[in-house]
């Protein structure tokens, strides 16, 4: 049986209205339509445990939506979806420690206290007893190659340092689902090739079952045997790297969508108006 099972999953963000989405808007300059965006359009897939999958697609096509979906962060409008036996959504409490996430987010760590101290904190939210926490810490700080900077603040840490640590993180549960979304964004070529072989080793190693998304070719050419090309909220081929090779080149090669509408039709008109450069 796979342990990640997707039937035509849907998701359609709800649109934002009025002066918070054009706020949002002017501040962040995405996510800012009024329409509802359809980021997943019936997607069904299937991950075979101990092997690692790799979600391959550009900017938008839906990767981060459906691993929030899986680790039960964010609920589907339509499918259905099934890890390790059980629904992510309503049986999230019986899953916890079993999903391990890892996302790019160095703010999501205390940044006064050291890498070691940062795993003991989280450690403990998970409820690891005290004697057998330090041992799990040491041994994945070694693992990761972060023993000579383990004592240090984490705000004085490099990213690719923090990528490591989020990862440290998400293996303190021993968790037997992993989810990654885009783990090697900020890790230099050395960095990288040391993950690679950790990862693999890991997963070898521990029967671990990987979804981790990408949208770098040569990485999914390197890292993942299997491969779900996305492409606009679909999975629009899967196989290895030679069988998704072709459309993946396709897709890569089109050139970016135009940005969104602005919310508020007038905000353009307005700009224009109030900030012209012929009135300085
Ligand atoms: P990827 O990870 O492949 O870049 P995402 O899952 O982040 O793709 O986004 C897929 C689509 O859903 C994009 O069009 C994006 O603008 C939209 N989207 C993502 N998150 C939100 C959100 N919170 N609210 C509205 N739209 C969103
Ligand atoms: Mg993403």
């Amino acid at each position: 049986m796979a342990v990640i099972e997707l039937t035509n999953v849907h998701k359609t963000y709800p649109p934002m209205w009025g002066p918070l989405a054009w706020g949002i808007g002017v501040l962040f300059r995405e996510h800012r339509d009024t329409q509802p965006a359809a980021a997943l359009r019936g997607v069904d897939l299937r991950v075979q445990r101990g092997t690692l999958l790799g979600l391959l697609g550009p900017s938008g096509s839906g990767k981060s939506t459906l691993l929030r979906i899986v680790a039960g962060l964010l609920s589907p409008s339509d499918g259905d979806v099934c890890v390790l036996g059980r629904d992510p959504l309503s049986q999230r409490g019986a899953l916890l420690g079993q999903i391990g996430y890892v996302i790019r987010n160095g703010r999501s760590f205390y940044g006064h206290l050291s890498g070691y101290e940062n795993l003991r904190f989280f450690a403990g939210l998970h409820g690891i007893p005290q004697p057998s926490r330090h041992h799990l810490i040491l041994g994945l700080l070694r693992d990761l190659g972060l023993e000579s900077v383990a004592n240090q603040p984490q705000r004085s840490w490099s990213a690719g340092m923090t990528q490591r640590l989020a990862v440290a993180r998400a293996l303190l549960t021993s968790p037997s689902v992993l989810i990654m979304d885009e783990p090697t964004n900020g890790l230099d070529p050395d960095e990288r090739s040391d993950f690679y072989g950790f990862l693999l080793d890991h997963i070898e190693q521990h029967d671990v079952t990987v979804l981790y998304a990408t949208h770098d070719l040569n990485e999914a050419q390197f890292l993942c045997a299997r491969i779900a090309l996305m492409d606009r909220g679909q999975v629009v081929a899967q196989g290895n790297y030679f069988d998704v090779q072709r459309p993946a080149r396709a897709i890569f090669k089109r050139p970016a969508p135009p940005p969104p509408a602005s919310v508020d039709p007038g905000l353009a008109e307005y700009r224009k108006a109030r900030f012209s450069t012929s009135d300085w």
